[in-house]
């Protein structure tokens, strides 16, 4: 087993770094890295100069904008994103509905929605969940009945995140209700956030901030032609889409330079004579965390290695796992190093408290949603005892 790069990676790495510190400025990047709110402009602009450079959408087809580089490259382009505190194309585009449309789509669906999805001229959100309908997603309600070349749609979608930025929503419905199973009803449809009948209403989080959404459905009318591939055909594309939404995962390159940022914090706070990162038991934990995400890093690199392309691997379970772990443990490391002064929460003009110190407790809170957001953590447990180890439940 070799765990460093070729020369040809290693040369790739560096181009990669180049671009991302010297093309993104700088300003947008430390907005990105100091946390809080993400502003949409931020991930427009970012977006559209990674796009410019064919740097948006590696993975698609190369007729698309894609690269066709391997898994490791993609690995190595994921990395150096996020150690340059770029933010990454919005995922709803680039690796949702993107991939979706480039695979099952018709030639028109493709070239009517592909380009501007990649360069973020349609900003897209998920409308998968639903109230009752979450890690069990088959058991969604909302309908759509074909009214001559219309589809009318009714019902509610849950947790739609950044919904409202979104100028469309991809959303899977009910087409068959008399299918045989229910996985066998749902279709994927594209719908204008604009269209008559759409309500988007906020779900304000304990963070405080405004995240995620509830969007409604009363008889919104769809062109039939919006909805992608065949009729009933839905959770197909859907198990499509979620096995690319695991893909990179383990967002590593975030986790140690949060990590790195929890060290430079506890040696700048004061702690008797010395500073927290002089306390053994900080110095250990930090340690321990080190070697896990090291672990971690290795993990990723063997799994980019080896993947087969195109196949979505069970692993990524592990990686998503240990990746939502990692990083809300680095998170509470950091709120623990606040201590108190990271219950000053909404920091105002006049406050001593750091800017860090102040965001870390929101932070912490807001990052308990790694583990259910993209496949809760208990169910890629049951994927990893049921497709890995090969256990039956
Ligand atoms: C911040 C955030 C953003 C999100 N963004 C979106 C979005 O943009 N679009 C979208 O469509 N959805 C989104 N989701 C929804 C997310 O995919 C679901 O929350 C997730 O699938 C879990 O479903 P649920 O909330 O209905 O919980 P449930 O499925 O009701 O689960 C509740 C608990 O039971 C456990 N559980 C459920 N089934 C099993 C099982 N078979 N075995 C063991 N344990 C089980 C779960 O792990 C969890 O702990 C988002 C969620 C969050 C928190």
């Amino acid at each position: 087993m070799h765990l460093h790069l070729t020369a040809e990676d290693a040369a790739f790495q560096q181009q990669m770094r180049e671009f991302f510190t010297t093309q993104v400025p700088q300003d947008l990047r430390q907005r990105w890295a100091a946390g809080g709110e993400p502003s949409a402009d931020d991930m427009r602009q970012a977006q559209r100069i990674l796009n410019e450079a064919g740097l948006a959408v590696p993975h698609w087809p190369v007729e698309w904008g894609g690269k066709e580089w391997s898994q490791l490259q993609r690995h190595i382009y994921l990395q150096e994103m996020q150690d340059a505190s770029v933010p990454p194309p919005l995922a709803f585009n680039a690796n949702m509905v993107g991939p979706v449309i480039a695979a099952f789509g018709s030639q028109e669906l493709k070239e009517r929605f592909l380009p501007p999805t990649a360069n973020l001229d349609i900003w897209w959100c998920q409308g998968f969940s639903e109230p009752n309908a979450g890690s069990d997603l088959a058991s969604l309600r909302t309908s759509a009945v074909l009214e001559g070349d219309e589809w009318v749609v009714n019902g509610q979608k849950t947790w739609t995140t950044l919904g409202q930025h979104a100028d469309w929503i991809f959303a899977l419905v009910r087409t068959e209700p008399d299918a045989p199973k229910k996985q066998m009803g749902i279709s994927f449809l594209l719908i204008d956030m604009k269209s008559p009948g759409v309500t988007v209403r906020p779900i304000q989080l304990i963070d405080g901030g405004h995240e995620v959404n509830e969007v409604f459905f009363e008889n919104v009318r769809v062109p039939a032609d919006q909805l992608v591939g065949e009729r009933g055909q839905g959770w197909t594309y859907a198990k499509f889409l979620l096995g690319n939404e695991r893909v990179g995962v383990a967002p590593v390159g975030s986790i140690k330079r949060r990590l790195a940022d929890a060290k430079s914090y506890a040696a700048a706070t004061r702690d008797g004579n010395g500073s927290l990162l002089d306390q053994p038991l900080v110095a250990a934990r930090i340690a321990e965390l080190e070697s896990q995400v090291a672990a971690l890093e290795l993990t990723v690199l063997r799994v980019a290695g080896n993947s087969k392309e195109g196949k979505p691997d069970p692993v990524s379970s592990i990686l998503k796992l240990r990746g939502s772990q990692l990083q809300q443990d680095v998170l509470e490391l950091i709120a623990d190093i606040a201590g108190p002064a990271s219950l000053e929460w909404k920091r105002g003009d006049d406050s001593e408290t750091e800017a860090w110190a102040a965001l870390a407790t929101p932070t912490y809170l807001n990052f308990r949603k790694a583990s259910i957001y993209g496949g809760s953590n208990e169910v890629q447990r049951s994927v990893i005892a049921s497709a890995i180890l090969g256990l039956k439940g």
